[in-house]
């Protein structure tokens, strides 16, 4: 049985006060809403990490960062080495985000290599896939997450395959409030779970995002192949998160 993950994106969002009532809020009302049953985690814009770090530290709510060099450090002005979000005792990383693919041109052999720069130092990244609206129109929804996650499981040793977290997020639902539905979401799912055996990934959690929220979460991870969260709007504000974290069960 695979444990259930909710794990809250926050974007380009937050403020040391917002950030500070967000993480109190949420780690009080861990325990009531997850207990042991599930994990969680927030993956917050780069400064914000030593203030995780500190207000984080021995709660049941880990912390990571949402985007990551693939190189191992030197002259690469502007970006963030998986070693120094290691430093931080970051547990996660978010690689291949569609807004990255999109709006910084990221391939998916930049992401495979994004992956294994987390993997080599030990951080768990979460490998974003899927498919546009007009990619989802023109049936090539399993031809693009399949390429997508393929890049990256050709560029892992086979035993570190079972060490990424994937995440399904259609791009027409996130932010947008459109939601692929739990049979839409639990097809592809199964498809990448088949994609990931294939090379020792079997048990690996595989996340849903796109406008994941407390109404529609029970529904979607009481799916078979969906493991939990990926969340962002409703990751920023308290109540929702902790709403979403009690469906994962
Ligand atoms: C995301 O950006 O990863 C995401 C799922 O966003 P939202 O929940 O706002 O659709």
């Amino acid at each position: 049985m695979r444990r259930k993950i909710v794990v809250g994106n926050w974007k380009m969002n937050g403020s040391l006060a917002a950030n500070a009532a967000l993480l109190d809020a949420i780690v009080a009302g861990f325990g009531a809403a997850a207990g042991e049953r599930a994990d969680a985690a927030v993956c917050v814009p780069a400064p914000y990490l030593a203030q995780c770090q500190q207000a984080l530290a021995g709660t049941p709510l880990a912390w990571g960062g949402q985007d990551v060099s693939p190189h191992a450090g030197g002259a690469y002005t502007g970006e963030v080495a998986a070693a120094m979000l290691a430093d931080l005792a970051c547990s996660y990383v978010i690689v291949g985000h569609s807004e990255r693919r999109a709006y910084h041109a990221e391939s998916s052999e930049l992401v495979a290599k994004k992956a294994a720069a987390a993997l080599a130092v030990g951080l768990t990244p979460i490998v974003c896939v899927g498919e546009t609206l007009a990619e989802r129109e023109a049936h090539q929804t399993y031809a693009v997450v399949g390429a997508q996650l393929g890049a990256v499981l050709d560029h892992l040793e086979r035993d570190s395959v079972s060490r990424i977290v994937v995440a399904y997020e259609p791009v027409w639902a996130i932010g947008t409030g459109k939601t692929a539905t739990p049979a839409m979401a639990q097809e592809v799912h199964a498809r990448l779970r088949a994609q990931l055996a294939e090379r020792g990934g079997e048990n690996v959690q595989i996340l849903y995002g796109g406008s994941m929220k407390p109404d529609n979460a029970a529904e979607l991870m009481a799916e078979a192949d969906i493991d939990g969260g990926l969340i962002g709007g409703a990751a920023l504000k308290a109540t929702d998160f902790l709403a979403i974290l009690a469906a994962a069960r």
